[in-house]
C-alpha cells in the first residue's frame, strides 16, 4: 500500500517521546482516543472525509484495551442526539463517561440543536468534540480553513459548553489535552487541519491529560500557559484588530511584529466569553477595534462583533469605535491563497503599505509536484527526513491534493527549510507558501516529479527568479523544449530559471541486475542525490552527498551507494534556455491553458487498484469525483442556519411577516438633495430578480426596516441582557399558538419596535414589574385617564421610545420576553414605488426623505425606516411586501391625466410617467399629461428635475407647473400654478374625464382642493356647492385620488 496522506503515517507515539514525524492531528487523534481518556469515540463521516478519524479506527481494530471504543456516525440531522442518548443518565453504558466526537464545523453546526438535550457536565459525564477545521468552499470545493458554517451555531450553542480554538500544531496539541482535563464543562476545541495541525516537522510534545475535579477551561488553559486571549504588536497601538485564533490569526500576529502601529488580539477561548480578560489584554491607547467574522454571507451578523462591542462598552467612559469585518468563505479563501492580499487589508486599517512578506527571508521553500501514485512520491518525505535530523534547523512539511485537474490526481508537497528560531515557524506552510493562480514565484527549488504536469499544470510559475526546477523525465533537453507550453517556456526565460533533468529509471538500470523493489529503492536514491545536489549547491560535493544518502538510506546488500551518488551525478543534466527565436505574428503558438493546483483532498491511497478520497474508499477516480461534487457529502443537509440577519421570503422562515415577502437587493442609494442642505431626499433601486416580485404602476412597497444595531447592543448592554441569548416569541397574529425562537439581538434589531412611540396601554403594562413604589404610582398615573395630559405631553412632546420610558422607571425590569410581548412588533413603512415595471424590469425605485427631529431636551430623534433605508448599503438585502394602492393609471390612456405632488409625492408620479413615456415610444395614443411639483428650492430640491426636463422636451408632460415657494419674493405653491391653467383643468375634469391625483404630505389637500372648486367655478359656470358636489363624485369614480401621508 502506498501512503500518501498524513493519515497513513503509522509512527509508534507515546506520551513521552517529542515527535517530529507526525502531525498534531495525529496527536491529537491519539490522544482522543486512549481509553483513559475517553470511554468512547464518535467518528462523524465529514471528519473522515478530511481525513480524521481514519487512525482511530485502525488503532481501535487493533482491539487494543489501550483505545477507547470507536462508533461511526453519519452526519444528518439531528446528528448529535446519539450523543445525547449516550450521555444522558440511566440509559446507556456510556452514562457517566467522557465521550469524544471528531466532526468538522459544517457537521457541528449540523449537531448544535441536538446539544441542547445534553446532560449537565459533570467530572465524569463530559462530550468533548474535536474539531479539524476544514470545510469545501465554493465551486471548486477547495478546502478552507473558515468557520462560517458553525459561528452562527454560537448563537444556540448551549452555555455547558466551552469553545477553544488552536492554531500552531503544539497548540493544537495542548488544547486537546486542555479539553479534556477540564472537568466543568463540555468542551469543543477546533484546531487548524487546513495547515498547521497537518504538518509535519515540528518537535511536539504529546501530554496525555489527567483529570482533576472542578477544572474549568480557563484555569486548565492558564495551568498548561495559555490565556483566553494573545496580544501581540505594537503595545501603544491605537488600532487592534481581534479575531479568532486560527492561521489568519498567526498571520495577523505575524504581520503585527512588522507594522507600526497595530496590535493584534487572538480568540482562543471564545466560550465561556471573558469580557474582562479580554479588556485586560487591550492597550489603553486603543482607538479602534476591528473585528473579523466569519460569516456564510455578508449579510450575517458576525458573532465576535458583539461579544467584543459588548466588552469594551462603558456607558460612562469614552470608548474604542468597534468595527465589524464579514468575512465570507472566498474571502477567507482569497485570504489564505494570497497573504498578500491579507496583508493589504489589515494595513488599510493603519493607513500603511503592506510589508512584501510575513516570514523571514532565510527560509527556503520547496516544492513538489507529483502524482499520488508514483513510485518517487516520497522524495518530498525523504528529504524533509534528512534536513530534520540537524537540530538547528526546522524542516515542516504540508500534503495537500487535487483529485479533480487530473485522473488520479495530483499532489503538491511544500517543504520550508528555515532556522529552528525563526519566527516564520509560527506562519502555517500553506500561508508562507501560498499556491495562488497569481503567483510571483515564492518557492526557491521547485521538483516536478512527472513529466506530464509540466504539460498540464501551471508550475513554473510558483518558482522564484532564478530557482531551479528539478524535472523527473525521459526526455532529453530537446525533447523536454520541444514538449512544454510556449507559455512555460515563456515564464521559464523570463525568470531566469534553471531547467534541470534526471531519469533515475535510466541511472538506476546501470547499476545492475535488479529485483523491482531494489531497483525502485535505488531510483529513489538517485532522485534524493539528484535533487540534494541542486539544492546544496557548491556545498554538495561528492562526499557530502554520500554522506547524506548513507544517512537515510544506511546500507543496502547488493548495492554501491557510491556508484548511485556517481549515476546521479553525471544523470543530472541541465537544459540550456537559448532566446526565443523572432516568429511571425500569424505563427506565434497560441498560448496553453494550463490548470491551477486547488487543495481539495486531504488523504489519497491507493489500495489495490482502490482509491481512498478523503477517507471515503471509491472504485474509480469517476466515483471520487462525484462523492467530493456531491454536497451532501461535506455539507450535511437538515438542519440550516437561515443567515441570521437574513430575512427570507417563504412565510415558514419569517413567520412574524404575515404578508408575502421578497428579499431584494440595493444597488443604488444616491441622495438627491446637496449634502449641505437641511433634508435629505434619496433615490433608492433594488434588483428583484429571481424573487417572483411583480408591482403595478402607483403600488406602494412595504419595507420591513430593522433597528439600529449599535442602539440595540447600548440596549442590551444597559438593560444587563446578553445579546446573544435566545427568546421565544409568539409569532404576531398566531395568538400566542405559534412560536419561534431567535437571538435577542435578532428579535430586537429586526422584530420588536423598541426605539418606537408606546402607546398609552404600555405604562399600565410595565407598572406591573416596577419594584419601585415611586415607578409603579407614576406609570399606572400615566396610563389613568386623569394622566392624560402627561401622557400627551409623553407622547407629542418628549417623543419618548420604548426604550426611554425604560430608562425612565428603572425599576420596572421586566424579563425580555415579556418585554419583546409588551413592546410590539415594527410595522413595515410604506413608500410609493418610483418605477413601472415595464420600462425597468426586475427593478424597485423608491424616493425618500429622511425623517428626523430634535426632543426637547436636545436629543436628535431619527424615524425608524428611514434611518434604515439611508443607512442601505449597495449589495445588502431588504424584505418588502407590496401594497395595492389606490394611485391607478385610467383606464383608458386616452384619459387626461393631472398630477399634483409636494417632495416624496412625486415618487408614483415619476412611474406614471415612465410608463406613458414608453406607451408612447410605441406610438401608442397618449392622453393630456399635466403635472404639478412643489418644493422649497428649484436648486436643491427640484427632484428628478433632469427627467422631467426630458419628459417635457418630449412632449411627455403636456404642462408642467413648477412651484418653488422659496425662491422668489412671494410665497408660490402648486395651486397657484394649477389656478393659472384652471381653464384647461376645468374642461378635462369636466368634458373628458380627466383624473386627478395628489400625493405627498397631507397639508396642501385643502389649497389644492379649492383651487380645483375655484377653477370649475370660474371655468363652467357651476357654483361653489355644485363645483363641491362635482368633486366629491369624482372620488367616487376615482377620478380625485389622494395619496398622503
Ligand atoms: C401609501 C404611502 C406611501 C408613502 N410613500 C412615501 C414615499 O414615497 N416617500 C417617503 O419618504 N415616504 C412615504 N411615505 C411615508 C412613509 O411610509 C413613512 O411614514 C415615513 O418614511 C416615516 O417613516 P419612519 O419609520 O422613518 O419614521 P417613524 O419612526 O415612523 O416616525 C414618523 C413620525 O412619527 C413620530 N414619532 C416617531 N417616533 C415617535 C415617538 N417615539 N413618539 C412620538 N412621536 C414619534 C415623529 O413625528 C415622526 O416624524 C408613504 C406613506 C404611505 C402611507
Amino acid at each position: 500500500m502506498a501512503a500518501n496522506g498524513q493519515s497513513g503515517v503509522s509512527t509508534p507515539i507515546s506520551s513521552t517521546t517529542t515527535l517530529s514525524l507526525v502531525s498534531a492531528s495525529t496527536v491529537i487523534e491519539f490522544i482522543a482516543s486512549r481509553s483513559t481518556t475517553s470511554s468512547s469515540v464518535f467518528v462523524y463521516d465529514v471528519a473522515e472525509q478530511v481525513g480524521f478519524g481514519t487512525l482511530t479506527k485502525s488503532w481501535a481494530g487493533a482491539s487494543s484495551n489501550e483505545v477507547a471504543s470507536v462508533v461511526s456516525l453519519q452526519t444528518r440531522a439531528g446528528a448529535g442526539l446519539s450523543l445525547v442518548g449516550r450521555l444522558s443518565q440511566g440509559t446507556s453504558k456510556d452514562a457517566g463517561a467522557v465521550l469524544t466526537a471528531y466532526t468538522t464545523p459544517s457537521g457541528l453546526a449540523a449537531m448544535v440543536q441536538s446539544l441542547s438535550f445534553l446532560p449537565a457536565p459533570t467530572p465524569s459525564s463530559r462530550l468533548i468534540i474535536q474539531v479539524p477545521t476544514v470545510t469545501p468552499v465554493g465551486d471548486s470545493f477547495a478546502l478552507s480553513p473558515t468557520l462560517a458554517s458553525f459561528t452562527p451555531a454560537l448563537a444556540i450553542l448551549p452555555e455547558t459548553f466551552s469553545v477553544i480554538l488552536s492554531a500552531t500544531p503544539q497548540e493544537a496539541v495542548d488544547l486537546a489535552a486542555v479539553s479534556y482535563r477540564a472537568t466543568d464543562s463540555h468542551v469543543i476545541h477546533l484546531f487548524d487541519h487546513h495547515s498547521s495541525a497537518r504538518e509535519t516537522g515540528h518537535s511536539l510534545v504529546p501530554t496525555l491529560p489527567e483529570q482533576e475535579p472542578g477544572l474549568s477551561v480557563k484555569d486548565v488553559l492558564s495551568a498548561a500557559g495559555y490565556s483566553a486571549f494573545d496580544y501581540a504588536g505594537d503595545q501603544g497601538a491605537r488600532t487592534v484588530v481581534v479575531l479568532l485564533n486560527g492561521p489568519l490569526a498567526l498571520s495577523a500576529k505575524a504581520l503585527a511584529s512588522k507594522v507600526h502601529g497595530l496590535g493584534v488580539v487572538t480568540v482562543r477561548m471564545l466560550r465561556p466569553w471573558d469580557e474582562e480578560a479580554l479588556r485586560a489584554v487591550l492597550p489603553p491607547s486603543v482607538k479602534q477595534i476591528h473585528v473579523l467574522d466569519d460569516v456564510p454571507t455578508e449579510t450575517t451578523q458576525g458573532v465576535l462583533h458583539i461579544d467584543v462591542f459588548s466588552a469594551v462598552l462603558d456607558p460612562l467612559n469614552s470608548t474604542p469605535v468597534v468595527k465589524s469585518h464579514r468575512i465570507v468563505p472566498a474571502r477567507t479563501q482569497e485570504f489564505v491563497t494570497k497573504p498578500s492580499a491579507f496583508a493589504s487589508f489589515l494595513c488599510d486599517f493603519v493607513a500603511t503599505t503592506a510589508p512584501a512578506s510575513l516570514d523571514v527571508s532565510v527560509a527556503k521553500k520547496v516544492l513538489f509536484f507529483s502524482t499520488p501514485t508514483s513510485p518517487l512520491s516520497g522524495l518530498a518525505r525523504t528529504i524533509e527526513q534528512t534536513f530534520i535530523a540537524p537540530k538547528s534547523i526546522s524542516a515542516r512539511l504540508l500534503t495537500d491534493h487535487d483529485v479533480f485537474s487530473k485522473p488520479g490526481g495530483v499532489t503538491a508537497e511544500r517543504l520550508i527549510l528555515a532556522p529552528k528560531d525563526d519566527m516564520s515557524v509560527s506562519v502555517p506552510v500553506s500561508i508562507s507558501l501560498p499556491l495562488s493562480s497569481d503567483s510571483a514565484g515564492e518557492a526557491n527549488f521547485v521538483a516536478i516529479l512527472d513529466q506530464a504536469l509540466l504539460k498540464s499544470h501551471s508550475i513554473v510559475a510558483h518558482a522564484a527568479p532564478g530557482a531551479p526546477v528539478l524535472v523527473v523525465t525521459s526526455w532529453t533537453g530537446a525533447e523536454l523544449l520541444s514538449n512544454i507550453p510556449a507559455d512555460v517556456l515563456t515564464v521559464v526565460r523570463e525568470r531566469n530559471l534553471r531547467i534541470c533533468l534526471v531519469d533515475p529509471k535510466a541511472v538506476a538500470a546501470g547499476t545492475g541486475s535488479l529485483d523491482a523493489a531494489a531497483l525502485e529503492a535505488v531510483e529513489n536514491l538517485v532522485l534524493q542525490t539528484a535533487f540534494l545536489r541542486l539544492y546544496l549547491g557548491q556545498a554538495g560535493s561528492k562526499e557530502i552527498l554520500l554522506k547524506l544518502v548513507r544517512k537515510t538510506a544506511g546500507e543496502l546488500p547488493g548495492v554501491s551507494l557510491e556508484h548511485i551518488v556517481d549515476g546521479a551525478w553525471d544523470g543530472l543534466v541541465e537544459v540550456e534556455i537559448l532566446a526565443p527565436e523572432t516568429t511571425p505574428e500569424a505563427d506565434a503558438p497560441k498560448p496553453s491553458v494550463l490548470k491551477q493546483f486547488t487543495f481539495n483532498a486531504i488523504a489519497v491511497e491507493t489500495d489495490d487498484g482502490e482509491t481512498v478520497v478523503n477517507g471515503a474508499r471509491l472504485a474509480s477516480w469517476h466515483d471520487a469525483a462525484k462523492h467530493i461534487m456531491f454536497p451532501s457529502a461535506f455539507t450535511p443537509t437538515g438542519v440550516t442556519f437561515p443567515s441570521e440577519d437574513e430575512p427570507v421570503q417563504h412565510p415558514a422562515l419569517r413567520p412574524e411577516v404575515p404578508e408575502r415577502t421578497y428579499l431584494v437587493t440595493c444597488t443604488v442609494n444616491k441622495r438627491l438633495t446637496p449634502l449641505d442642505y437641511d433634508r435629505n431626499v434619496f433615490h433608492l433601486e433594488f434588483d428583484s430578480r429571481g424573487t417572483g416580485l411583480k408591482y403595478e404602476i402607483g403600488e406602494a412597497l412595504g419595507v420591513h426596516g430593522w433597528n439600529d444595531a449599535e442602539e440595540v447592543l447600548h440596549f442590551c448592554s444597559w438593560y444587563g441582557v446578553d445579546p446573544n441569548q435566545l427568546v421565544t416569541l409568539s409569532v404576531p397574529g398566531t395568538d400566542g399558538t405559534r412560536m419561534h425562537t431567535r437571538t435577542v439581538f435578532q428579535a430586537l434589531q429586526q422584530q420588536i419596535d423598541l426605539f418606537g412611540r408606546p402607546g398609552k396601554s404600555f405604562y399600565p403594562a410595565l407598572a406591573e414589574y416596577a419594584t419601585e413604589k415611586a415607578d409603579q404610582y407614576a406609570l399606572r398615573f400615566i396610563g389613568s385617564p386623569e394622566g392624560s395630559a402627561t401622557f400627551k405631553k409623553l407622547s407629542e412632546k418628549d417623543t419618548v421610545s420604548f426604550a426611554d420610558v425604560l430608562r425612565r422607571y428603572e425599576s420596572a425590569r421586566p424579563g425580555v420576553e415579556v418585554l419583546c410581548e409588551l413592546v410590539g412588533d415594527i410595522k413595515p413603512r410604506h413608500y410609493s414605488i418610483a418605477s413601472a415595471q415595464a420600462v425597468v424590469g426586475d427593478q424597485v425605485d423608491l424616493l425618500v426623505v429622511s425623517v428626523d427631529w430634535v426632543t426637547p431636551s436636545g436629543t436628535p430623534r431619527y424615524g425608524q425606516c428611514t434611518r434604515y433605508l439611508a443607512g442601505l448599503k449597495v449589495g445588502q438585502k431588504v424584505t418588502v411586501s407590496l401594497r395595492p394602492s389606490v394611485m391607478r393609471l385610467p383606464p383608458d390612456d386616452k384619459q387626461p391625466i393631472i398630477m399634483a405632488g409636494l417632495g416624496t409625492g412625486a415618487a408614483p408620479f415619476r412611474a406614471f410617467l415612465q410608463y406613458r413615456a414608453w406607451l408612447a415610444s410605441q406610438s401608442i395614443p397618449v392622453g393630456p399629461t399635466y403635472y404639478y411639483f412643489g418644493s422649497r428650492h428649484r436648486s436643491q430640491e427640484y427632484l428628478y428635475g433632469e427627467e422631467l426636463e426630458a419628459f417635457m422636451a418630449d412632449g411627455v408632460i403636456t404642462k408642467a407647473g413648477l412651484a418653488f415657494s422659496r425662491d422668489g419674493p412671494h410665497k408660490v405653491y402648486i395651486q397657484h400654478k394649477m389656478k393659472e391653467d384652471g381653464v384647461d383643468l376645468a374642461r378635462m375634469l369636466w368634458d373628458e374625464q380627466a383624473v386627478f391625483y395628489l400625493c405627498g404630505p397631507t397639508w396642501p389637500v385643502p389649497d389644492v382642493y379649492e383651487a380645483l372648486v375655484e377653477s370649475l367655478v370660474k371655468h363652467t359656470g357651476k357654483d361653489a356647492v355644485e363645483a363641491g358636489a362635482f368633486l366629491e363624485g369624482l372620488k367616487e369614480e376615482e377620478r380625485y385620488v389622494l395619496e398622503v401621508y
